[in-house]
């Protein structure tokens, strides 16, 4: 019998990871979730890999999620002179809102409202932070002047991040909206919206997506300081969470990213909303071999935390050895979950309150008992996704089978910890289907005889309705 992985991995194409070849090796390794960064890459170069991850699915009978992450309004700056300008601290240095080659006294910047917006005082952040400026002044039209704190190099096109600044700029920018038909026309199963400030960003975008007929699902990605205060909110009423610690840890002090990170995680959890833990997992591996000990101790705290997912960027799509990646992720992830005595069974108790309070309390206690009876699978029929959600969150030790006859749903919900998804359209009568099922299980391998199995489902079958039973059983 085959060793299962829990956590789920995301990994971001790109030139590394652009071929068929590729992208198969990579998936056959471990990949659950491709990522297509709308950063970069025009939609014709897109629509040939979500070509490709569709026909490996058709090919290995899988059910890989594609998430499209919208870049939102990221601020850059234009091209400088020499590629490189140096800039010394106590130096000023001009903003400017008009087209122009940056030097060490002038540089562009794509953000126009941003002489409108800041205020004497705030911070400026340049390439990742890594060059810091404070506003001396603005004229509210075009220009602001900026004190340089701690100096460097600046290159072309560089980040720039306000961590103090209210910004004017919407959430989904005009490029945001172009990439969002793309992502809808295409059907992706998951939308990232960055640089997420409030729960109403995430509204506005579900509005458009379900105005378009559409069930493509939304990623709150957390990195700015606005949206970690309003986190409450944001889980509420997104479908899941990234935590992106790229930009977060420019956005807030670094320090504060690892407590941010498992506050995230753990509130995720306790509303079933899944969670995927980005940016520098295994970094060192764009260019070496084998991770640092401290990305390899990063991997594992973030499985041990309950994350669903966790994610590459770089490390595979542009990396040197992007399947090496995959496979060090794979070995970490097992060994913790083999090993790591908390990983499982974290019982969050159903509120009495809630819509869906019977569906709740079946999934509580299939997990519960799963691990009295030591089950081997929990088994589950669902038309939303919602049982799956709600099963995994408990994170229970038998392994979560999850069947259903929307190809679309099973693809989304391969992101979610955990959940292992097949295919089928068959739904009979309830007894009939849960023969049938668990007779493809064991068929299949996934199951033996003598073991004891949970089955969720909705009495009667034919009406689709809310899980309302479960079921335990011997495999014959
Ligand atoms: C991040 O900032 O960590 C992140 C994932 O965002 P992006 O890579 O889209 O900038």
């Amino acid at each position: 019998m085959k060793t299962r992985r829990r956590t789920k991995i995301v990994a971001t194409l790109g030139p590394a990871t652009a071929t068929y070849d590729s992208i198969k090796e990579i998936i056959v390794s471990g990949v659950n979730v491709c990522r297509l960064n709308f950063s970069h890459g025009a939609h014709e170069d897109v629509i040939k890999l979500i070509n490709i991850i569709r026909q490996i699915d058709d090919e290995l009978d899988l059910h890989t999620s594609i998430l499209g992450d919208l870049q939102g309004p990221k601020i850059r700056v234009g091209e400088v002179e020499n590629n490189g300008v140096a800039l010394k601290q106590g130096d000023e240095l001009k903003i400017t809102t008009s087209p122009c080659v940056g030097t060490s006294e002038k540089v562009y910047i794509s953000y126009q409202e941003m002489p409108k917006d800041v205020q004497a005082g705030e911070m400026v952040l340049m390439d990742d932070g890594k060059l810091q400026f404070e506003v001396v002044s603005t004229n509210y039209k075009d220009e602001v002047t900026l004190k340089v704190l701690h100096g460097g190099v600046l290159s072309s096109k560089k980040g720039v991040n306000l961590p103090n600044t209210k910004i004017s700029q919407p959430c989904l920018t005009e490029k945001d909206l172009k990439d969002l038909d793309f992502a809808l026309e295409h059907n992706l199963d998951w939308i990232g919206l960055s640089f997420v400030r409030s729960a109403r960003d995430i509204i506005e975008l579900k509005h458009i997506i379900s105005s378009r007929n559409k069930h493509s699902k939304v990623i709150a990605k957390i990195e700015k300081p606005e949206a970690v205060a309003e986190l409450d909110d944001i889980i509420k009423v997104t479908d899941a969470v990234m935590v992106a610690r790229g930009d977060l840890g420019v956005e807030v002090p670094m320090q504060d990213v690892p407590l941010i990170q498992k506050n995230i995680v753990e509130k995720c959890r306790a509303n079933a909303k899944p969670v995927i833990i980005a940016t520098q997992m295994m970094e060192s591996m764009i260019e070496n071999i084998s991770p640092t000990r401290a990305e390899v101790t990063d991997v594992a705290n973030a499985v041990m935390d309950g994350a669903d997912a966790v994610m590459l960027s770089g490390e595979t799509s542009v990396g040197a050895h992007p399947n090496e990646v995959i496979k060090a992720m794979c070995k970490i992830i097992l060994k913790i979950e083999d090993d790591y005595a908390d990983m499982y069974g974290k019982d969050i108790l159903p509120e009495k309150n809630q819509d869906r309070f019977i569906t709740d309390s079946i999934c509580f206690d299939a997990c519960r008992l799963s691990k009295r009876v030591e089950a081997k699978a929990i088994v589950t029929m669902t038309h939303s996704g919602y049982t799956a959600y709600k099963i995994s969150s408990q994170r229970p030790k038998a392994n979560i089978f999850v069947f259903s006859g929307n190809k679309r749903l099973l693809s989304m919900l391969s992101l979610v910890w955990g959940v292992e998804t097949f295919y089928y359209d068959k739904m009979v009568s309830t007894d009939h289907t849960i023969a049938d099922i668990k007779y493809l299980l064991r068929k299949n391998g996934h199951i033996k005889t003598g073991e004891l199995i949970i089955n969720t489902a909705s009495m009667p079958i034919e009406d689709k309705g809310n899980t309302n039973m479960l079921k335990l059983s011997y495999i014959d």
